[in-house]
């Protein structure tokens, strides 16, 4: 039957009945607002949930924070990062060999803890390691060692909140493991730098020919510090049926990351206690045996079908010193679900708790999905990104992003060993991050390397750093005053208190002997601490610091230098007995027994500038602060006059005319045949270890480990070296740099890190090419493991910060002059531009250098206008403004 369409009523158009009209895409009006709202609800919902499980949660909205292109798959080369953008690290395939490494590099953490990218249903197994790391979380323990009781304090590994394992539940099926699983399909490990997420795809067919895809993500929450989680996403392929998911906490841990450390008592915890609490928590709760720190680390499991929140059967797993839960799940073929893992981890320092338990049950309870909590940490990472990245580093010739990678992967560990969250904990930074055991955790010099990053980014937070050196002033006059000196003596290597922690002997892996480690010579350490405080004042024009801490740092050990130096009539100059340089492979002059040298070169200067910068701050503070501060450390005006008198005639000693020696009598040692050892042994770089292991000793030769003289060209300019050295009464011109490198750069053999950066520096102006392969050599410290073997104990976090200093100042020419900030660019070749931005005396800079130009911007609102100095032109640049400058004179002169 057909029926004629009856006509349709005419709706009349008045503005009364309408808020507002949308006209569809025929153009026909009709009355559907309820239903456009809720079709374009659902759309958005889907996309919203389809975007949470991408976990893609926040894209930033300014240029250089764009997402990276999708991680492009490649096959795994022995050491080499996939090529997946400038943002992403990627490594495809399992190789045991390697997994301890990639655990230190995909490390995730924000300044308070710190947990290594080991696998989540890993143990510690001698292929894996796993570790989670409390910022300054320490303990001491005593080892009989040869018959001694030798007392050493660790960097605590406390319990592992990772695990998360899975396992058929047919048949003999064994939980899933990369190393014994027969039926790997696939392995891929990415570590997001942008949003500080670590991820793992893994596909294996198991025993019973299940093949099953695992999805992991995840994070140490980088706004919320307590908080971290894991997302595991389960994919049955081509079965259906049951799945046992475990979810533990393990504190079976013990301290045993460092192969060398075996014989060392590792035992650092105690589990108190490990209960489940209500359905799907877990607790366990941790103490040091002697530091009595406790921690507090809770773990909610739940799981989820389609976004939906579903449970299982659940099961308590408890073994001695391990919680868990086994959920057993239901997966249709094709079917996801997943496994969210969100934990809080509290210590009993921590500040605004009641206990560390309490806390942490409180926080999970409260704690969002995982998804919510990727979003916010995302954010967090955002925020620092947008201070710290070096934006836009241009490489010419390498369209693979590779260079400006590891740049960025190493302003991202930078960024977990200390963030805004280290503001208020009295930690210091450490040399290996919190990323592994190496070092023990311990604080070395190595911030000489670090803070010039943090001056420029997160001043505050070198100002936190600063502190943790001040207030173990006392201890270091303790040590002074034990060691026979005046003032304060800060240790080599510092831990909890403050008080020397460098190992009594160390064992040469080669030899299996146990060498005196007489390391703690170094007393330059002291020289750094001034030297960090001097930079920080003047990058930040930070007075109040300097009148209330940094002053009494300066001052105390200068008197410490002071009483160091001893006067030699014969020379009429001061001398420095008994101390080592920042070469390591000398530490006597050879057949004399007691260890340490006689006038080091770099110690001798830097003591004189220590002495020099201390009696410049009474011309800088009040006078009333001056006297205040004469009057609590007892400064007579004697003294003081005693330092001038040091700081102008400290000896420093030469050879072939114009070569800085290294310590007194360093050119009467044995010239070293450095080819023969190079056939020998291919890598030379710890020529200590070789040469002991063959009955000899590096003193015996011109030979160092890493920059030692040359330190003096890395820290100053040669402005300020003419200054120093004139005031010491001894001639110095520019011509002498270029001959100090060539002498000790053919005597160097870069056993540690650190010696690349500062070669790299010395170089960049005189051997672009040279300076820029030494740049890329330090980039590969870590990612390459240049040292055999010591990154998966613990990256290098000084030379780390050291290849972000070398773009951000050293090829810049950077420079802090009385108040003045200096640019002196010469970008190596192979940088075509940079750009990025500088935080300096309250002003946001934007920092932008190509070959022909160079301008800096100040995006601040409102402070006093700062005084540059662009390539010798004097300006002042008021907030808002910009100054620029052509630099083609120069790159035209380089060409030529
Ligand atoms: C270097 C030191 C450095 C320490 C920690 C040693 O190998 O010789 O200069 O401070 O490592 O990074």
């Amino acid at each position: 039957m057909s029926v004629a369409a009856a006509p349709l009523p005419k709706a009349p158009i008045t503005p009364e009945c309408f808020d507002d009209v949308a006209f569809d895409l025929d153009g026909v009006l009709t009355k559907t607002a309820l239903v456009h709202e809720a079709a374009w609800k659902r759309i958005f919902d889907e996309y919203i949930e389809h975007r949470a499980r991408l976990d893609s949660p926040v894209e930033p909205t300014d240029g250089p924070l764009h997402p990276s292109a999708i991680p492009v798959p490649e096959p795994d080369s022995l050491d080499k990062a996939g090529e997946a953008g400038p943002w992403t690290l990627s490594y495809e395939g399992f190789n045991p060999a390697l997994e301890g490494r990639r655990e230190a590099l995909f490390t995730l953490g924000n300044g308070y803890f710190a947990t290594r990218g080991a696998a989540a249903e890993a143990v510690s197994d001698g292929i894996h390691y796993p570790g989670t790391y409390l910022a300054g979380g320490y303990n001491r323990l005593t080892t009989e060692i040869g018959g001694r009781a030798v007392e050493h304090e660790d960097l605590v590994n406390w319990p592992n909140w990772l695990p998360l394992a899975v396992r058929s539940d047919e048949g003999a099926s064994e939980w899933f493991s990369p190393g014994s699983t027969a039926g790997l399909l696939q392995y891929r490990q990415d570590l997001d730098l942008r949003r500080g997420l670590y991820r793992r795809c893994v596909r294996f067919r198991d025993a019973v020919g299940r093949v099953t895809r695992l999805e992991e993500c995840r994070f140490v929450h980088m706004q919320e510090k307590h908080l971290a989680g894991i997302r595991l996403r389960v994919t049955a392929e081509n079965w259906s049926g049951r799945l046992l998911v475990r979810s533990s906490i393990d504190g079976r841990v013990t301290n045993a990351g460092v192969l060398r450390y075996k014989p060392f008592n590792g035992r650092h915890v105690e589990i108190f206690d490990s209960p489940v609490v209500g359905s799907d928590t877990i607790l366990i709760e941790a103490q040091t045996v002697q530091s009595r720190l406790r921690v507090a680390e809770a773990a909610r499991t739940r799981l989820y079908r389609n976004g939906q929140p579903f449970d299982s059967d659940r099961v308590v797993v408890r073994e001695p010193g391990l919680i868990g839960q086994e959920l057993t799940l239901t997966l249709a073929q094709g079917e996801s679900v997943d496994v969210e893992k969100i934990v809080a981890l509290y210590a009993s320092r921590d500040q605004a708790i009641a206990d560390a338990r309490t806390e942490a049950l409180t926080t999970l309870s409260r704690a969002s999905r995982f998804a919510d909590l990727v979003r916010s940490h995302t954010l967090g990472w955002v925020q620092l990104w947008r201070r710290c990245d070096l934006g836009f580093v241009q490489v010419r010739s390498e369209s693979d992003h590779h260079t400006h990678r590891i740049v960025r992967l190493h302003i991202f560990h930078l960024l977990q060993a200390v963030s805004p969250h280290t503001i208020d904990l009295d930690a210091g930074v450490p040399a290996r991050g919190w990323t592994g055991e190496a070092y023990r955790g311990h604080i070395f010099w190595d911030e000489l390397f670090i803070f010039p990053f943090l001056n420029h980014r997160l001043p505050k937070l070198t100002r936190a750093l600063l502190l943790y050196r001040w207030r173990r002033l006392p201890e270091a006059r303790w040590a002074a005053r034990e060691a026979g000196y005046r003032g304060a003596m800060f240790p080599w290597q510092s831990g909890s208190n403050g008080r020397e922690e460098t190992d009594v002997m160390f064992l040469n892996p080669r030899s299996g002997s146990w060498i005196r480690d007489n390391t703690r010579l170094q007393r330059h350490v002291n020289a750094a601490i001034v030297f960090n405080v001097w930079q920080y004042y003047r990058a930040t024009g930070d007075s109040e610091f300097l009148y209330v801490y940094g002053a009494e740092l300066m001052l105390e050990i200068a008197r410490f230098w002071s009483s160091m130096a001893q006067w030699n009539p014969d020379r009429a100059r001061y001398e420095i007995r008994g101390v080592m340089g920042p070469d390591e492979f000398h530490d006597a002059f050879p057949g004399v027994v007691m260890p340490g040298l006689k006038n080091n070169a770099y110690t001798n200067v830097m003591a004189a500038w220590c002495l020099e910068r201390a009696l410049r701050l009474f011309d800088i503070l009040p006078e009333e602060r001056c006297r205040e501060l004469c009057d609590t450390l007892r400064l007579e005006r004697a003294e003081l006059l005693a330092w001038r008198d040091i700081s102008r005639k400290m000896f420093v000693p030469f050879h072939d005319d114009c070569i800085i020696s290294q310590f007194e009598g360093y050119e009467e040692l044995e010239e070293f045949d450095w080819d023969a050892y190079r056939r020998r042994y291919g890598n030379i770089m710890r020529l200590d270890l070789i040469l002991e292991a063959e009955g000899d000793t590096p003193n015996r030769y011109k030979l160092s480990k890493q920059a030692d003289v040359l330190m003096l060209f890395y820290l100053f300019s040669t402005e300020a070296l003419v200054d120093i050295f004139s005031r010491l009464g001894y001639p110095f011109d520019g011509s002498m740099i270029p001959k100090n490198i060539n002498y000790y750069l053919q005597r160097t053999s870069h056993g540690s890190t650190l010696s690349g950066i500062v070669h790299a520096w010395v170089l960049s102006r005189s051997c672009r090419r040279r300076s820029w392969a030494l740049f890329k050599q330090a980039l590969r410290s870590d990612i390459g493991d240049i040292q055999d073997g010591t990154t998966a104990e613990g990256i290098h976090l000084g030379a780390m910060a050291g290849t972000v200093d070398l773009i951000q100042r050293c090829y810049t020419g950077i420079e802090l002059r009385g108040d003045e900030l200096w640019f002196n660019p010469l970008l190596p070749h192979e940088l075509s531009r940079l750009s990025f931005k500088l935080r300096h005396r309250g002003h946001s800079l934007h920092v932008d250098i190509t070959e022909d130009a160079l301008s800096v911007a100040s995006e601040t609102v409102s402070t006093e206008p700062v005084a540059l100095r662009l390539k010798g032109e004097a300006h002042r640049l008021a907030p808002g403004e910009t100054v620029q400058i052509a630099l083609a004179e120069t790159a035209r002169r380089l060409k030529q």
